[in-house]
């Protein structure tokens, strides 16, 4: 199989830089030496999903009664799923977080790695609007394709079967349950204030997606409206996160 890879012009082109006796001569290269790595990662992918090896049992991880107990929750942030892939930016973050949590299952934590989409917003919106596709579809098959065609073959150890997705019901009714309870404690409030808003999108724009005065999207003067809107308290909390500054260790 990989001798097939292997040609003979391949070793002519090679440049071996300052002749050195001490360096192979790429003529005498085993063909075992090419690092197929279309092949080798399909074949340990397969396996991986085979033997569900980086699904954790979440159970077993939290039971606190158990002398194996050693959770270790590598969490990342979730894409958005609001172009036609991944960015490039994403596997660069991913990675390095990735490699830590290796390191801790290797250590012999139970290591909990997720995977989600976090699929509402103006993105979404206006890729939506972009591609004239309604953004509940659109949404569907662009999470399909980044965990399929991409996060997959990335070959990170996520935890598929615990994937969220911040647009299904069975996600943002805990949203709206922690909306509630913040409500009840008399944490959010409904008041007015001033806005950019976009005249023609007839839509709330947020400082970064006025460019120069003019909405991001269609160009239009945006403009400052009074609208009602809800707010959360945390300016209750403010002296309490300042306090607790003390215990971060973060470079300034
Ligand atoms: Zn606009």
């Amino acid at each position: 199989m990989l001798q097939s890879h292997y040609k003979e012009e391949d070793s002519q082109n090679v440049s071996l830089g300052p002749v050195n006796p001490d360096r192979v001569d790429p003529a005498n290269h085993q063909p075992s030496e090419i690092y197929d790595h279309r092949s080798i990662e399909a074949r340990w992918q397969a396996v991986w999903q085979q033997t569900q090896i980086y699904e954790t049992d979440i159970a077993r991880a939290i039971d606190r009664a158990s002398p194996e107990h050693r959770p270790f929750y590598n969490l990342m942030m979730f894409p958005y799923p609001s172009a036609e892939g991944l960015h490039v930016g994403n596997v660069y973050a991913y990675t390095g977080s990735d490699i830590y949590g290796r390191f801790m299952a290797m250590n012999g934590r139970d290591v909990f790695e997720p995977m989600g989409f976090d699929a509402f917003g103006i993105h979404s919106e206006n890729f939506a609007i972009k591609k004239g596709i309604h953004p509940n579809q659109l949404t569907a098959r662009n999470v399909e394709r980044f965990r399929e065609t991409q996060l997959k073959r990335i070959g990170d150890r996520f935890c598929w079967n615990h994937e969220i997705q911040t647009t299904s019901p069975a996600y943002y009714k805990w949203t709206q349950w922690i909306f509630l309870q913040l409500f009840k404690a008399g944490l959010a409030e409904r008041k007015k204030a001033s806005v950019n808003w976009c005249p023609s999108c007839k839509t709330v724009l947020a400082d970064e997606q006025v460019i120069a005065g003019e909405c991001e999207r269609c160009n239009a003067i945006a403009i400052q409206r009074e609208l009602e809107q809800w707010f959360f308290k945390i300016t209750r909390y403010a002296q309490r996160l300042l306090d607790n500054l003390e215990h971060l260790d973060w470079d300034e």
